[in-house]
């Protein structure tokens, strides 16, 4: 199985994709989390992923790609995977696209979570205060609804019009919702149905 999470901050992504690798025995791969451990490193590349998480900012496509292009690929070769937060515009659309025809890699579907955006403001405050994110701040969190908006949003056309996006609504308790993603995985791919 080969999902992409397209999701807007707080809609739970990090959670349904943590679940639905093991539910489906995949690898997860958090776009967040992989340039968060990038940007560890003592390098210049480091300090401009974290300027831009800090702000809320989309970090350079380049930046991106160069480190989630190769775990992709390595994940599709090896059973599959879980992308969350990527891609987040047209362009890392377009991109991904092209060097997945490249590769000969296909997407079975693109799992849209949706919920209205006061309880993605509430859930993100929340986890501040349990998690103290550095970008979970009430400023920096209304800025990444913002760019989720204008540059992230336009995805969700994008992919409905290929006729793989699934939209389900995120408003729910996660067992729910992950119950509902696995359901309509399985009416999409019989034999796909998780244990
Ligand atoms: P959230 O969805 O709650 O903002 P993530 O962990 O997915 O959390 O992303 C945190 C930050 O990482 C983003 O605000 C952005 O700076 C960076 N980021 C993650 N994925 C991408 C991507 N595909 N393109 C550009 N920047 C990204």
């Amino acid at each position: 199985m080969r999902l992409l999470l397209l999701a807007p901050p707080g809609a739970g992504k990090g959670t349904q994709g943590w679940v639905l690798s093991h539910r489906l025995d995949v690898a997860h791969l958090s776009s967040g989390d992989l340039l968060r451990e990038r940007a560890e490193a003592r390098d210049s590349c480091a300090q401009l992923i974290r300027e831009h998480q800090m702000q809320g900012d989309l970090v350079p496509d380049a930046l991106v790609l160069e480190v989630l292009a190769p775990k992709v690929l390595h994940a599709a070769a090896a059973g599959g995977f879980i992308v969350d937060g990527f891609p987040r515009n047209v362009q890392q659309a377009e991109v991904a696209a092209d060097l997945a025809a490249k590769h000969g890699v296909t997407v079975d579907a693109v799992v849209y979570l949706h919920a209205a955006a006061e309880v993605l403001v509430q859930r993100l405050l929340a986890r501040a205060e349990r998690e103290g994110r550095s970008d979970d701040t009430p400023q920096v969190i209304r800025h990444r609804l913002d760019v989720f908006e204008r540059e992230t949003s336009p995805l969700v056309s994008y992919y409905r019009k290929r006729g793989v996006l699934l939209a389900v609504d995120a408003d729910r308790p996660p067992e729910q919702v992950t119950a509902d993603i696995l359901d309509r995985l399985a009416e999409l791919t019989p034999g796909h149905r998780a244990p």
